[in-house]
């Protein structure tokens, strides 16, 4: 191919140096006492490969193919690869439950239990007066029972898997009458018809999209139904002339026609959000109290726990859950037993306690003066980093991972314009350095919301940006 510099490209391409060459020198026998005469023989062919490539495009200059700086970009690569993929990230977006972040961050209690229990054998499944096997849930399913007016509870990987157990287990073969307005995709891989059909049970869905009446659901019962679903529309609203029908009026129809009322409510909340002005997610309580047969919900929402999915119901009802076939492939790991028991341990001494100490629900309650404080005190860290001019300004969070859909939430942060490269640039550098930190990018410049950081992320992050030239 010819290309802008002639034989410019010809020449350099020659003069690429070869892999044995390179790996007999001194600085590349160096990196493969550390890092093994394999691996750095890997990175170094990859180097000489895009290197190449590059030729062939006619993008190659002189320096890229000298020692020192194929040594450079090997050493590079070396380290990120070194890197371990999952790592800490400061989440700078006002995304307070971010999935591609793992959603909810554990309260420290959580943390320190972990940390104290995961290195030893653990009591799991075991009664310890007696000795013998049993009750592998019951620590946190007796917690759920007593934080609710649940009369019995379980737990399995994520809401997801309990939404499909609860199907499979009380309605597979049967129709389960849902509105046409909760016919929800969550993300893409769950959307509630598909999870319906692999559960082996029906999707009759009735009403329309913005409208379904208490007589939709009625007109749709008969001898083929199996259960009544309700699904919380957990990232969108539908607003205007709309309709849909509350799960106490879904209750006296199930009672009166004998069938089961199930309310996947998404991100079930244990304190009440109203009290503090939140409406949108209400308290599972809610649901139970109104006669729901069942309620699930994720326990790294609002909740602010592990990854889990939570059962609460009925006794008989949950029982019949507890003992269908795909529990056992649905049942999570001991980790999130101990980080579920200690998040719920936390609610059980009051919403007070749960709102200081679990960070999704401090983080989603904090107060705008607060926030407003704590944006003047990053502003301060960051005033005398150089590659950045800041400012204080009044802008939106979210809840993220399907809560309080299409509800801004009023913040305070730090808007920063890079002085010397593009908003996108100085936000990849700040990506992928260490410590990584995520901002949102907006208008060429960035936006650091305190709603979403630690007061000690703030020097960190005024560590990261004196770094940036
Ligand atoms: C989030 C959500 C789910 C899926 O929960 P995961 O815990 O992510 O599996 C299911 N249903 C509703 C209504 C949700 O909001």
């Amino acid at each position: 191919m010819s290309s802008a510099n002639g034989n410019g490209d010809g020449n350099l391409m020659r003069s690429i140096p070869k892999v044995d060459r390179l790996l007999a020198r001194e600085e590349f026998e160096a990196l493969s006492r550390v890092h093994s005469v394999g691996v750095v023989t890997r990175h170094i062919r990859a180097q000489l490969d895009e290197l190449r490539d590059r030729g062939r495009r006619g993008k190659l200059v002189e320096v890229d193919v000298t020692v020192e700086s194929i040594h450079t970009r090997v050493e590079s690569t070396l380290h990120s690869a070194a890197l371990p993929y999952y790592h800490r990230v400061i989440n700078a977006t006002g995304v307070i439950l971010h999935t591609g972040l793992g959603r909810a961050p554990l309260p420290q209690r959580a943390v320190d239990c972990l940390a104290a229990h995961v290195g030893h054998p653990l009591r799991l499944e075991m009664d310890m007066t007696t000795g013998d096997r049993g009750g592998r849930d019951a620590g946190c399913a007796d917690l759920l029972c007593e934080l609710t007016s649940a009369e019995r509870a379980t737990v399995v990987n994520n809401n997801a898997a309990a939404t499909q157990l609860i199907l499979a287990a009380i309605a597979r073969g049967k129709q389960v009458i849902l509105s046409r307005g909760e016919l929800v995709e969550i993300g893409g891989s769950f959307r509630v018809p598909d999870v319906m059909e692999e559960s082996g049970a029906q999707l009759r869905s009735v009403g329309t999209t913005n409208r379904t009446h208490l007589r939709d659901y009625e007109n749709a019962i008969n001898e083929e139904t199996g259960m009544i679903l309700k699904v919380h529309t957990s990232n969108y609203r539908i607003e205007g002339f709309t309709k849909e029908i509350e799960i106490d009026e879904l209750v006296a129809l199930g009672r009166k026609h004998n069938l089961p009322v199930v309310h996947d409510l998404g991100s079930g909340c244990l304190v009440d959000l109203e009290r503090h002005g939140i409406q949108g997610e209400p308290h599972v309580n809610r649901s139970l109290d109104a006669g729901a047969d069942l309620v699930c919900f994720s326990g790294d929402k609002l909740l602010g726990g592990p990854q889990s999915g939570l059962i609460l119901g009925g006794a008989e009802a949950v029982q019949r859950c507890r003992k269908h076939p795909l529990y056992r492939a649905m049942r999570p790991c001991r980790l999130t037993y101990l980080a579920l028991e200690s998040v719920l341990r936390i609610y059980r001494e009051g919403p007070d306690a749960a709102i200081r100490e679990v960070p999704s629900l401090r983080r989603l309650l904090a107060p705008l003066t607060e926030l407003k404080e704590r944006a003047s005190q990053l502003a301060q860290a960051l005033r005398g980093v150089k590659s950045v001019d800041v400012e204080v300004i009044e802008e939106n969070s979210t809840a993220g991972s399907g809560s309080l859909p299409a509800r801004d939430i009023p913040t305070w942060g730090v808007r920063m314009r890079p002085t010397t490269r593009s908003a996108s640039d100085y936000a990849h550098d700040l990506r992928t350095g260490d410590p990584a930190i995520l901002p949102r990018v907006r208008d060429d410049a960035l936006f650091l919301d305190v709603r979403t950081l630690d007061d000690d992320e703030f020097v960190m992050i005024r560590d990261r940006c004196a770094m940036i030239t």
